[in-house]
């Protein structure tokens, strides 16, 4: 509700000069900003104002004492009779209209509030962040003066007008549209000072607007005919397609296995949502936003609208305008697509929703799920969430019956899903020809599948080359003085000259590779625990005739070097993959015909409650990088523990079977998606005081 006084902008009962006349009706606009004091603050519409304002824009408004001039959305209008008017003179004017065009829909004005109160962050922040600045600062647009004759203007007067001048004036009478100068001057073959002669003698009307500078160019890729769906894949889509014509929210959980055709499914259902005239919008991870993903949606929709981090802030504006104007079927995205302008949304897919990367963690944060939810119910339409393992939140509102469950148990075309076993390393550590990571049944598996002439992806989610550093002699572990975690050991090679680096992966401190121990000066410190640069160098040694590839964040810093290292590998120049976690999800590579896990206990023991979620996860979607061509595949996981539920369950293929083995334990210790959990950090110049605090906190 609100509260008067709250509002006000004047903050002392000052009788102002700006006081305007308490009698007649006014119009108030709420406007908050996006830095302090936030707001929202009332002020008064001239009347000038009343035609462009409006909710979802920006104006200028004086705020303060000094009446410095600031920025802030108004979010909302009000008009108010004469009678009415409870505090007249109170009220500033607001100064100026900035926008032509409404940044913010009333839907989008409704999801950002609700943000806000959610996540608790400001509104203004919230609306600041979903709206790309691109958009605010009009990138890759410049403001052109636009000339026409006044509607009122006399025919007879251009006869009487001097050559060149004449000449203008008759082009404009022509001309269906205002003209900028650039077009005038070329048309009538003269420089801009008849024009300019022209606006002085009251002839020409000028108006200035924003064009675009940038010239995006389409794609175009070969269109494909849909494939017909198979039964599950039809009971998948019927669901959706029911929905749709409800015309009512629902979120749907599409649970399919890797490979069973989910994109084939929501691709056909958003060509239903298109001959509707609205739009759709497809979330994936930002790591799944690869060429050969956009592709497969190009080649099924004429305007397909792909969000990268790499746009510059003009290509991001010309994308959004696109959208706000409806020139845009398909939005493809990373996560803060959910805040595309769609102006007719239809559909919202969520494709892998149970990666954490949906989740933004800076302010304001928010999980993208949660919004997509909000904005589907906001919108009255249908979302789905797709994945091959569900989080266990889906999973549990899907058994509540919030969600309705989509199953595609099975891969298309009968293929079976690849044969997943594991190797115990702690029996392969005893045995005495064990050298190196690779054990020797992989070894064996990977001399084999390069004979066939397979591919083969080697998954180790630590990068760097030894992942500690520790002191034989002491027992002192280097480790990061601001984090405390161990710093990792990194080997460069810039300019031929190796350097070896120890790094903190948390927050980037780095030192160079001590060679003695740094507390006790022991000489011989140790290097212990393989990333995938040690990897690397190992299968280059082991394979010295197949082509190895590395992919992690150390190699693949440049735009484009993700999409040129995947198309070596599908073009078959490189044998063996080799990477982190980048190289387990959503790759389709038929050729593939094994996947090795070094180590699948690498996030089994963090102290974190989902450490065996994310297990499971990770193995079971990287086991399904192989068997997706009429070859088939296999995976071998190697770990210490293979007995763990998590890592059964991910042999087996059997989500089911691992989350009700993981779901008693969240409820018993009151984890999600039992409860929900925040985290609260206390920060203050003075340890004994932020503690105390802290503790206050906790007892509360
Ligand atoms: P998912 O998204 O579940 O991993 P995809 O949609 O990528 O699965 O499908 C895997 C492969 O199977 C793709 O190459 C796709 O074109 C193909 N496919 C999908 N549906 C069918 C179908 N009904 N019949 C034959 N092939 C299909
Ligand atoms: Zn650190």
């Amino acid at each position: 509700m609100r509260q008067q006084g709250l509002f006000d902008n004047t903050p002392e009962d000052v009788e102002a000069p700006w006081i305007a006349d308490s009698a007649s009706d006014q119009t108030v606009a709420t406007i908050i900003f996006s830095e302090m004091p936030w707001g929202p603050f009332d002020y008064r519409v001239p009347s000038d104002l009343m035609e462009s304002i409006a909710p979802g824009k920006r104006v200028a408004v004086p705020l303060g004492r000094g009446n410095r001039t600031v920025t802030g959305f108004c979010v909302a209008l009000t008009h108010e009779s004469g009678g009415q008017v409870s505090r007249p003179h109170k009220l500033k004017f607001v100064d100026e209209v900035i926008d032509d065009r409404v940044l913010a829909s009333d839907h989008m004005l409704q999801l950002t509030k609700w943000m806000s109160d959610y996540y608790l962050a400001r509104w203004g922040q919230v609306l600041q962040a979903v709206i790309p600045s691109g958009v605010r600062t009009s990138a890759g647009t410049r403001e052109v003066t636009f000339y026409e004759l006044y509607s009122d203007f006399d025919h007879e007067e251009i006869e009487k007008l001097p050559g060149k001048q004449r000449k203008v004036a008759q082009m404009l009478a022509g001309s269906l549209m205002p003209l900028t100068g650039d077009q005038l001057s070329k048309m009538a073959g003269c420089t801009m000072a008849p024009i300019r002669s022209l606006v002085k003698k009251g002839v020409l009307n000028t108006t200035k607007r924003r064009i675009n500078t940038g010239n995006t160019t389409k794609t175009s890729v070969t269109k494909q005919p849909n494939i017909p769906l198979n039964a599950d894949q039809s009971v998948a889509y019927d669901a959706i397609i029911e929905s749709l014509r409800a015309q009512q929210y629902e979120t749907l959980l599409m649970h399919g296995v890797t490979g069973s055709g989910k994109t084939e499914v929501y691709m056909q259902a958003i060509e239903e949502v298109i001959r509707y005239r609205r739009q759709a919008i497809v979330l994936v991870p930002e790591i799944s936003l690869t060429p050969q993903t956009c592709e497969r949606f190009q080649s099924r929709f004429d305007t397909v609208a792909v969000l990268h981090s790499h746009l510059s802030d003009a290509e991001r504006h010309w994308h959004w305008q696109q959208i706000a104007d409806g020139n845009v079927q398909v939005v493809i995205g990373a996560r803060s697509a959910i805040f595309a302008p769609t102006p007719h949304l239809g559909l919202v897919i969520l494709d892998e929703e149970h990666e954490p990367t949906f989740k933004q963690e800076t302010i304001p944060r928010y999980h993208a799920r949660d919004v997509a939810i909000k904005r589907a119910q906001l919108e009255g339409i249908p979302l789905v969430l797709g994945s091959a393992t569900p989080s266990l939140e889906s999973w549990q509102s899907a058994s509540a019956g919030e969600f309705k469950l989509l199953s595609m148990p099975s891969r298309v075309l009968d293929r079976p899903l690849p044969h997943v076993s594991t190797i115990d390393l702690r029996a392969e550590y005893k045995s005495k020809s064990h050298r190196g990571v690779i054990s020797r049944p992989l070894v064996n598996a990977i001399k084999e599948t390069l004979n066939d002439n397979g591919q083969i992806i080697l998954l180790l989610n630590r990068r760097g080359y030894s992942t500690s550093i520790q002191c034989p002699s002491c027992g002192h572990v280097v480790n990061c003085p601001q984090c405390e975690i161990p710093l990792t050991h990194h080997k460069f090679a810039p300019n031929q000259k190796l350097s070896e680096l120890a790094i903190c992966h948390w927050c980037e401190y780095e030192i160079n590779a001590p060679d003695r121990c740094p507390d006790c000066s022991f000489d011989g410190i140790r290097y212990g625990g393989v990333g995938t640069q040690k990897l690397e160098t190992e299968v280059k040694a082991r394979f010295p005739e197949a082509t190895c590839l590395r992919m992690d964040s150390d190699t693949m810093t440049r735009p484009n070097s993700h999409e040129k290292a995947l198309d070596r590998f599908r073009k078959g120049e490189v044998q063996i993959l080799v990477g982190t976690q980048m190289i387990a999800k959503g790759l389709d590579f038929p050729n593939v015909t094994l996947v090795g896990v070094i180590n699948a206990d690498t996030a089994l023991h963090l102290p974190d409650f989902r450490a065996g979620e994310r297990t499971f996860q990770l193995v079971t979607q990287v086991a399904g990088r192989t068997g997706r061509g009429s070859r088939g595949g296999y995976v071998l996981v190697q770990t210490f523990t293979p007995e763990h539920p998590a890592i059964q369950a991910a042999v087996k293929h059997q989500f089911e079977m691992f989350a009700e083995k993981e779901l008693p334990g969240r409820q018993q210790f009151g984890y999600p998606p039992f409860c929900s959990m925040v985290r609260l950090i206390v920060r203050g110049p003075d340890e004994q005081q932020t503690m105390a605090f802290a503790d206050l906190l906790a007892r509360n």
